[in-house]
């Protein structure tokens, strides 16, 4: 299907002959990405990329009167940035990328869809400042992950995931009405999420963000933390072996391994409560072992040989202080939780690859790594409550996964799951990722049975394990556990997008 002529005309006119495109060769380029997701994508019919929020307004008004659906992305890494059905256009958002102002003063940045952790990540960090950067790659939208998807990232032990940090926002809404929020609302700065009268960062973005269902944000200001670690980073080498090393005293990086999940529970609901570590987390002992060897003969040979079992249950801990006073301190009640807990540091020799790739923002420029084995892979879960609650659902992956693991539909680590404690044990995220190989029509089939299998065991103990963000499937099924926000979020959707042209996804 393509669009009438008049309505390629109009939209043309709004971004210049330059920045729309209906060629075949670029709408097949921007079907869809990720090769190993099992759905069924359609092409767009157009490509859109605006230069600003007046021209977002006025796509958006174009979309509308002709029932156009509509498709923000940027990076695009996401499953839910392509054309579900006919008669979409694609938004891309990457010419909006400036980072408007850092204002380290009042510790805020504020910046447009286009621009990637590995522009802002490197201005804030020489300031010694920092943000909640997600481990999805340098060329991940930033304004993505704090308004529209997810927001969980390694370090947020001692700080917390990006929906605690979305300040003033600015959005179009599919009339092209612009609405913007908190201090920003009454002309007073970007600096507040919530103006006089009610708050609407939850509407924005809530715990997950709904994959611009309401609309498509323009600009955004985000709180930033200070640094973990030192400011300055030393790196070098060539990928795959380039190192990232945080050389100071106030710096240090331990790994334990454990016997059982619950020890790990109650070795960060101690750290926690003694509020020592930068980064605590129970890390994926597969993607572990995959970022630390190069191919995919020297991954088998460490895995099966002494990795898997020294990784079987680890928790890294990131040691970031401002003296080295402080940095004993927070060792000697380190090793006595680890004494309590039956916390066992892990071979140096592993360990040690941890002091060149603790920045975890660096560490995703290995992340390739972890597709070597087969290219399926796929994170499941992804939901958040306390430390006990994460450990629990952590510990009843046992029930089922192994119906999986022995029977080669996926590869053989029923482990494979990480739980990252925030705001210091107040609260938890779970993730279990499993990898398979694309190419075994037997593999992609055990996924999907994976996938029902996980939420069934969910859904029967109450757990709150699975995220809802956007209107879907998943939405209607996981609603009754979370006060039936799926009803909740109909009505908004509904008074918001009345034609449901915004990146509708039922
Ligand atoms: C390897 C890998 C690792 C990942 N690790 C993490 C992680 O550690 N933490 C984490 O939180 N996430 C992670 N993700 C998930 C996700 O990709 C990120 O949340 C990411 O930041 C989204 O940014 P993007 O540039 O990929 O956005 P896109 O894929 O381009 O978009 C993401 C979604 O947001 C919508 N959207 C994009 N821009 C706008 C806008 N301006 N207004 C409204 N809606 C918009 C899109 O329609 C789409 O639904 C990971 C993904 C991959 C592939």
């Amino acid at each position: 299907m393509s669009l009438k002529r008049e309505v390629y005309e109009a939209l043309e006119a709004v971004v210049g002959k330059r920045w729309i495109s209906e060629d075949e060769f670029v709408l097949s380029g921007n079907r869809v990405k990720t090769p190993e997701v099992p759905f069924f994508y359609h092409t767009a019919d157009a490509i859109i990329i605006p230069g600003s929020t007046e021209e977002v307004q006025k796509v958006l008004r174009i979309c509308n009167e002709n029932g156009i659906c509509f498709v923000p992305l940027v990076s695009g890494v996401s499953a839910e940035s392509f054309a579900n059905r006919a008669g979409t256009v694609l938004i891309q958002l990457s010419r909006m990328n400036k980072i408007v102002e850092i204002n380290g003063l009042d510790r805020y940045a504020i910046i447009e869809p286009g621009v990637r952790h590995v522009q802002l990540y490197p201005e804030l960090r020489k300031r010694g400042l920092s943000y909640t950067a997600a481990a999805v790659g340098p060329g991940g939208s930033v304004l993505a992950n704090f308004t529209s998807s997810s927001g969980d990232h390694h370090n947020q032990h001692n700080a917390s995931r990006s929906n605690r940090y979305l300040l003033g926002v600015e959005m179009v809404m599919p009339d092209g009405e612009i609405v913007r929020t908190g201090s920003l609302a009454t002309d007073s700065g970007w600096f507040c999420p919530d103006g006089p009268g009610p708050g609407l960062r939850g509407l924005m973005k809530g715990y997950f963000g709904n994959h611009g269902q309401l609309g498509i944000i323009t600009r955004i200001a985000i709180g930033l933390t200070p640094c973990n670690g030192p400011s300055e980073i030393e790196s070098g080498g060539i990928s795959p072996n380039h190192y990232v090393r945080m050389i100071s005293p106030c710096s240090k990086v331990y790994v334990f391994n454990f016997e059982h999940i619950y020890h790990v529970r109650d070795a960060m609901l101690k750290i926690g409560e003694a509020e020592i570590g930068a980064t605590v987390l129970k890390y994926f002992y597969l993607p572990a072992t995959l970022m630390m060897t190069n191919s995919a003969n020297e991954f088998h040979e460490k895995w099966n040989g002494g990795y898997k079992e020294a990784l079987s249950m680890p928790l890294v801990v990131h040691l970031a202080t401002q003296s080295e006073k402080e940095m004993a301190y927070e060792e000697k009640i380190l090793f006595e939780i680890m004494e309590e807990t039956g916390g066992k540091r892990i071979p140096r020799e592993i360990e040690k690859w941890w002091d060149e790739h603790m920045d975890f923002f660096m560490i995703v420029s290995r992340l390739q790594s972890v597709l070597r084995l087969g290219g399926g892979w796929m994170p499941i879960k992804l939901g958040s409550d306390s430390v006990t609650h994460m450990c629990e659902i952590g510990r009843s992956i046992g029930d089922f996964i192994h119906d999986f693991t022995d029977t080669g539909k996926i590869f053989d680590a029923p482990e494979n799951y990480q739980i990252i404690p925030m705001e210091y044990g107040h609260f938890a995220h779970i993730e279990l990722l499993v990898n398979w190989d694309r190419t075994n029509p037997a593999a992609g089939k055990g996924i999907g049975e994976l996938r029902i299998r996980s939420r069934n065991n969910d859904l029967e103990n109450k757990f709150h394990a699975e995220t809802t963000g956007s209107l879907n499937a998943n939405m209607e099924a996981l609603g009754p556990l979370y006060s039936n926000c799926h009803l909740w979020l109909r009505r908004i959707k509904e008074a918001i997008d009345p034609n449901g042209i915004a990146n509708p996804l039922m």
